[in-house]
């Protein structure tokens, strides 16, 4: 048996080995000989007797493994000391062994750190309450060292300061740091921490006021960081006599805190600052955050700060059950949103109008948090938009009566226009030869210019109102650039000017156009050419420009003339409406200065532009650019394309005289009816004309007499002639008639119109003996 302390003796080694591992004893073994030596816990907790020494062949038992000297266990592990080799039972230990030389002879330290089961509760209290307290102590140093956590105190009777291991790690101040209140204090830099700690630590002193600071220090090293610090008093006999109190280093947790709080700043000011109403709400459906919008938007007598934590129905206590179903819905996951939501909030003298939105917001766990929600105050601009449309409204309406104004009155002046023009035509055929021949012929000038103007009008309003339209066919564009010139020839010879044409030989016979529109611009600018050129001649030039294009020809088209000029400054308001050049030219040349106007429009409907070059005293050149299609059918080709104004009325009036033709007038207007007689008789000779004064009549008459050709005015009373066709139509022998209608023409669509009950040709008013022989001829 070794003794003890010659063993230890000079041994730190092992002493310190032993204190720290062997709460429960530790056992000398010798290597050769067996356990040489129990201490006195040992024995205890083991239950063997003391000093009882245990021969080589006692084992101990660890995973199957004897200690024999050959055995050499590691640092630590877990076993049974068992007297024999036979016993499997034992007491559990866990062991921490290291060899230690001594005089010679190795030996084997086994420490009893921990028992892991109690086999007899009688036998080990005191190392179990030993172990406990020292097992615990343990467990509290490793948790002040997990959770930096250090603890420090101050004896205000001998004055002396202590700090903890863990407390000076966290100062990150050397071990042999003498602490003391004053030192202490030192580590807090800024005026804020440095104040808080000072008055905390002062009323601790004095009073025993116990403090739970945060504060921002820097350490020895300099470094800045965050500790949580608490401080408590201790008394005896009423008085303190040691403070003491831990010290956290909160710096990880700190930082994620302020990162944390940055981002809800952020996150905060743009909700708050959001140019629109905007909310969050809990599953409760209290306010979580709002914006400034949100409180003026729903006047909220109340401050946001006052708002957050309330209930949305606390501060509307009159919402709508509308609104808390909508809601709920929100809370259950659902998106909903309305973009015109018309509501009177309470205590409101009117409507207010929202857009708003309404989403849930999510859980990190998943799950709707709540709601968020979003409006906005759309009432201006929806009273705007309905004053828009209110205004609209009254536009299209008196857009509509002037269409209407237009039509009739269309209709009113070129009524007695048509009467005007027939009978003075009349008049002067009958009065040939005498004097008053002229007086008619000058009435008859007369009516027509008004006439002119009238339609000049119409179609001016047209335009202006996008409802001009452009019936493109295919046309012979010399052809119709040499009807214009014939027509204006009469006035140029009258002037004693000659109107020329240079043609471009390069042009397509056959183009895309609207003859009509394309000859009204025509004789417009030739007019105005001949108005203002009293010497000289008039030049029309047709001239072929590349167009890049195979099914597309570029045709600039000019009127030239030598006439008085327009000054540079005139050269752009001209095209403008009821424009002239000066006030002086309706005095010397009348005009409504409307044709310039309706050109520019007409060529701008034909894609192309109306330009003007002039020097003022030399003459004036008007010209554009057609972009012109060429069509797929040649005019040359096509033998069979028939239109009335191409055919020879001379042939056609010489191989058919058509005798004994029953022709029926439909016309309301008197004067109208008389002058269609007068020319119908003119025209046909041996022919019954049959009258109706409106649809119906003419059904009945049609029914009863069975006429060969129908002249079929539009605008009647009764029935109109639309209406009269159809009815017609659907009698028998009905379809086999030609109905002509006769009409002003005015009406966008008219024509089509026309065609779509079922007429067969059509007959513009004012009605001029020329034309209407044509179509009679043609049709009978
Ligand atoms: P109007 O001829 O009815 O007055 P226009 O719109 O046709 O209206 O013409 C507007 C004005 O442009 C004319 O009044 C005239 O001052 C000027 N103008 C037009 N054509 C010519 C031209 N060939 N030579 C000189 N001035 C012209």
């Amino acid at each position: 048996m070794i003794h003890p302390i010659s063993f230890i003796k000079n041994k730190p080694e092992l002493c310190a080995f032993v204190l720290e591992h062997g709460l429960y004893g530790f056992l000398i073994w010798d290597t050769n000989v067996g356990m040489v030596y129990p201490s006195e816990i040992a024995t205890k907790s083991m239950g063997i007797i003391p000093h009882q020494s245990f021969p080589s062949e006692c084992l101990l038992n660890h995973s199957g493994y004897k200690l024999d000297p050959k055995y050499k266990p590691n640092d630590s592990f877990f076993g049974r000391i068992c007297f024999d080799p036979n016993e499997s039972a034992g007491f559990p230990f866990h062991f921490h062994s290291k060899e230690i030389p001594v005089d010679g002879k190795s030996y084997r330290i086994l420490a009893l750190d921990a028992a892991l089961k109690k086999n007899d509760e009688n036998q080990i209290p005191i190392i179990q309450s030993e172990m406990e307290l020292k097992s615990v102590s343990r467990l509290l140093d490793q948790m002040a060292n997990l959770a930096k956590i250090g603890g420090w105190d101050l004896d205000l009777r001998t004055g002396k300061a202590n700090w903890t291991n863990v407390t000076k790690r966290i100062h990150e101040v050397d071990d042999d740091f003498n602490p003391s209140v004053e030192s202490g204090l030192q580590f807090y830099h800024s005026e804020e921490s440095r104040t808080k700690i000072t008055n905390a630590v002062n009323a601790l002193l004095e009073m025993g006021t116990e403090y739970d600071l945060e504060l921002e220090m820097v350490t020895a090293k300099g470094n800045q960081t965050w500790v949580r610090t608490i401080g408590r008093a201790e008394y005896e006999n009423e008085k303190i006599i040691k403070i003491y109190g831990i010290i956290q280093d909160i710096n990880d947790r700190k930082k994620w805190e302020m990162a944390l709080a940055s981002q809800t700043a952020i996150l905060w000011s743009f909700v708050e600052h959001a140019p629109a109403a905007v909310a969050m709400l809990d599953q409760e459906m209290r306010y979580i955050a709002l914006s400034q919008r949100w409180i003026e938007d729903y006047k909220i007598p109340m401050s946001k700060e006052e708002i957050i934590g309330k209930c949305h129905y606390e501060i509307f206590p009159n919402i709508d059950e509308d609104w808390k179903k909508i809601h709920s819905r929100g809370l259950s996951g659902e998106i909903l949103k309305c973009d015109e939501d018309i509501w009177r909030p309470p205590g409101w003298e009117k409507d207010q109008v929202i857009q708003w939105e309404i989403r849930p917001w999510n859980l990190l766990s998943g799950g709707v948090g709540g709601i968020l929600m979003f409006t906005r105050d759309i009432t201006e601009s929806y009273e705007t938009k309905l004053e828009l449309k209110h205004a609209k409204e009254v536009a299209e309406k008196s857009y509509n009566a002037k269409s209407e104004f237009l039509a009739n009155m269309s209709h009113e002046i070129r009524t007695p226009l048509n009467g005007i023009i027939g009978y003075s035509d009349l008049l002067a055929e009958t009065l040939v030869d005498t004097a008053f021949n002229e007086y008619a012929q000058i009435v008859k000038q007369s009516a027509h210019t008004l006439l002119n103007i009238v339609n000049d009008i119409l179609d001016f309003s047209k335009a202006e109102a996008g409802k001009l339209q452009l019936a493109e066919e295919p046309n012979d564009l010399k052809k119709v650039i040499l009807e214009s010139i014939r027509i204006m020839d009469i006035q140029a010879i009258a002037k004693g000017l000659d109107i020329r044409m240079e043609l471009d030989g390069n042009i397509p016979k056959t183009l895309m156009f609207d003859a009509n529109r394309l000859r009204q611009v025509m004789l417009n600018l030739i007019g105005n050419a001949l108005k203002f050129t009293e010497i000289g001649f008039i030049e029309c030039k047709l001239e072929r420009l590349d167009s890049g294009k195979n099914d597309e020809v570029f045709v600039r088209i000019s009127v030239k003339d030598t006439g008085i000029g327009i000054a540079l400054e005139n050269q752009k308001k001209i095209f403008d409406s009821f424009t002239q050049e000066d006030f002086s030219t309706t005095r010397k040349f009348g005009g409504t200065g409307l044709g310039l106007a309706i050109c520019r429009q007409l060529l701008n409907l034909m894609k192309s532009e109306l330009q003007v070059s002039s020097s003022l005293g030399e003459g004036s050149e008007f010209y554009f650019v057609i972009p012109f299609r060429i069509p797929e059918i040649d005019l040359n080709l096509e033998s069979n394309f028939s239109s009335p104004a191409r055919e020879d009325s001379v042939a056609m009036e010489r191989n058919s005289n058509p005798k004994g033709t029953k022709v029926l007038v439909v016309e309301d207007n008197l004067v109208n009816m008389g002058l269609m007689k007068n020319f119908i008789k003119r025209i046909v000779s041996d022919v019954i004309i049959l009258e109706a004064e409106n649809g119906e009549e003419a059904i009945s008459v049609f029914q009863k007499e069975n006429p060969n050709i129908i002249l079929m005015d539009i605008q009647m009373p009764v029935k109109n002639g639309y209406d009269a066709t159809v009815a017609i139509r659907s009698l028998p022998e009905g379809n086999k008639v030609p109905i002509i209608a006769v009409t002003a023409g005015i009406i966008a669509g008219e024509k089509e119109k026309c065609f779509a009950v079922g007429m067969n040709d059509y007959l513009s008013k004012p009605v001029q003996k020329e034309n209407l022989k044509q179509i009679l001829f043609k049709w009978l």
